[in-house]
C-alpha cells in the first residue's frame, strides 16, 4: 500500500470505466457510479496526490448558493443541498454525520440600473424555480447589515436558504470511503497517457508502466483536465486550442459573479455559430 491506503498498482489491467482524479468529482463520480442499481460495472479511480495536499478540493471555501440565472443550475445546486443535508440518508450509513448548512447567504450588490435589472430577471428566475432570493433597497440592506457601504449601491440580492457554508471536507470524506466499500478501486498512481480508438480513450498508461484498458474514460482531474487530455495527444484527441473568454474584472462587472462565464460563454457560442 502507498498513500491513502491506495495500492500502487491496479488488481485488474481492464476496467469499464477510468476515472483520472480521485477528489471530490472523481469520488462523486465513482460513488454515483456504484449506487446505481442500473449499473455493474468495474470502477478504477488513479489518483496522483493520495493526502490530496494539492487538489483544489482541499482548499475550497465549500460554499454553495441557489442565485444563479438558469433554472437548470438552479436545480443542480438546490440537489448539492439536499445531498448535503442528507448525507446520511444518501449514504445509506449510520456512521455518517449529520450535516448541515450554514445560511448566511450570498449578497449580489448592483451599482447601476443595468445591474439591478439583471439581479430583478435572476430573482424571478430564482423564485420561479423554487430559491427564496429577496430583493433589498439600499436601506433595507443598511438596516440588516449595518457593515456594508452602500454609498453606490442601488439595489442587493440575498438568498438564506440553502446558500452558505458546508463541510466539503466530509463530504468528500464519505463519498470516497462509501465508493470504496462498495466496489471502486482507488490506486497510488498518475496517468501519463492515452491510446484511442474510433475517437474514444481506450487505455491509459500509468506513471509506474502499468496500461489499463477502459470502456470509459473520465477526466476529473481538476485544474490538471488539460495536461491530462494532453496525454491523449500523439492519438490527436487534444487540439491545443483554447479560447480567451474575458478579464475576470470585466466579466464580473457584467452583474451576477461566477454566473457571468455561462452568460458570456452562451453569448459567445451563439455569436460563433456553434463553431467553438
Ligand atoms: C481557494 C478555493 C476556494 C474554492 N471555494 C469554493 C466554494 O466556496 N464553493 C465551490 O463550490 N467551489 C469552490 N472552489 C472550487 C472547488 O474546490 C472545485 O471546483 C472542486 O474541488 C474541484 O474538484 P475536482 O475533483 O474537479 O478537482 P481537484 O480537487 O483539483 O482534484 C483533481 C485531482 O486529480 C488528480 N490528478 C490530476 N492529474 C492527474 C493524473 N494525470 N493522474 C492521476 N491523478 C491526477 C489531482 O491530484 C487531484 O487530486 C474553490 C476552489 C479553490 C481553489
Amino acid at each position: 500500500m502507498t498513500g491513502g491506503g491506495y495500492a500502487a498498482e491496479p488488481a485488474s489491467d481492464s476496467y469499464d470505466v477510468v476515472i483520472v482524479g480521485g477528489a471530490i468529482m472523481g469520488s462523486a463520480t465513482a460513488w454515483f457510479l456504484a449506487r446505481n442499481p442500473d449499473f455493474d460495472g468495474s470502477v478504477l479511480v488513479v489518483e496522483r496526490d493520495p493526502g490530496y495536499g494539492s487538489s483544489s478540493t482541499a482548499h475550497t471555501n465549500s460554499c454553495m448558493r441557489q442565485q444563479f440565472s438558469t433554472e437548470l443550475n438552479i436545480h443542480i445546486s438546490q440537489f448539492a443541498a439536499d445531498f448535503v443535508k442528507n448525507l446520511r440518508s444518501y449514504m445509506g450509513d449510520d456512521r455518517v454525520p449529520e450535516l448541515h448548512i450554514r445560511n448566511y447567504g450570498y449578497m449580489y450588490l448592483a451599482d447601476n440600473a443595468g445591474f439591478a435589472d439583471i439581479l430583478c430577471a435572476n430573482q424571478a428566475v430564482q423564485r420561479a424555480a423554487g430559491a427564496q432570493t429577496e430583493l433589498l433597497a439600499p436601506e433595507e440592506i443598511a438596516a440588516r447589515y449595518p457593515f456594508y457601504n452602500l454609498e453606490d449601491i442601488v439595489l442587493g440580492s440575498i438568498n438564506l436558504k440553502d446558500e452558505g457554508y458546508w463541510d466539503g471536507g466530509t463530504v468528500f470524506d464519505w463519498l470516497r470511503r462509501s465508493a470504496r466499500d462498495h466496489g471502486v478501486e482507488y490506486i497510488d498512481g498518475e496517468v501519463v497517457a492515452m491510446a484511442q480508438a474510433g475517437g474514444r480513450i481506450t487505455s491509459v498508461t500509468l506513471a509506474s508502466g502499468a496500461v489499463v484498458t477502459c470502456g470509459t474514460l473520465v477526466n476529473a482531474s481538476g485544474p490538471r483536465a488539460a495536461r491530462t487530455a494532453r496525454a491523449s495527444a500523439a492519438d490527436g484527441v487534444y487540439t491545443g486550442e483554447f479560447t480567451t473568454m474575458a478579464m475576470c474584472g470585466f466579466i464580473r462587472a457584467m452583474g451576477e459573479g461566477d454566473g457571468c462565464l455561462d452568460r458570456l460563454w452562451t453569448k459567445c457560442y451563439e455569436e460563433s455559430k456553434g463553431s467553438i
